[in-house]
Parts: C-alpha cells; structure tokens; sequence
C-alpha cells in the first residue's frame, strides 16, 4: 500500500466534503490565501484571488494535485498531516 497515496486520498475526500478546511486566512476584500505551511509551488501557478475570484486559491488547495504536493512537501509522518488526516476520524472514535 502506497501511504502516501492514501493520506493523499483521505485529505481528499475531507476537504471535498468541507470536513476538513486549507490552511490560511482571507484579507480585508475576503480574498482567501494559503498559509506558509498550506502553501505548495503549485499554488504560484494559479491565479491570484481578485475581488470577484477571492477564492481562487482556496478553491486550488483542495485539489488533489495541491494535496499531494503538501503531503509530499511535509513528509507523511509530519505531525499537522497526521492531525488532518486522521485527526477526525479519532474524534469519532471517542464520541466528540
Ligand atoms: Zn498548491
């Protein structure tokens, strides 16, 4: 099994159902831009938020290409890409 694939997968999934947000933070024209950590050299590649597309970015941080990009930039045993991936799931398990 390709772990990495697969933790790819699961943050995936999480951000497509909203369970799970990028990292970052919008400014005073709600234009929404990724954090140091949430950002990826792909994300340079994409279109700056603008007032009317002010979520551009957010909207490229939960793509599964951007996703991969932050799983293999931080490595699979980086503690945040633990607590994003598995973090809700152990919520479940204790009833919270
Ligand atoms: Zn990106």
């Amino acid at each position: 099994m390709d772990l990495e694939k697969e933790i790819t997968n699961i943050i995936y999934k999480k951000r497509s159902s909203r369970s799970q947000s990028p990292d970052g933070s919008t400014d005073k024209a709600d234009r929404w831009y990724p954090s140091e950590w949430e950002h990826c050299d792909c994300c340079d590649l994409i279109r700056q938020p603008t007032r009317r597309w002010n979520w551009s970015l957010l909207k490229h941080c939960s793509t599964k290409k951007h996703i991969k990009n932050l799983v293999e930039k931080h490595g699979i045993g980086h503690p945040d890409i633990v607590k994003i991936s598995v973090g809700k799931v152990i919520n479940k398990v204790k009833g919270e």
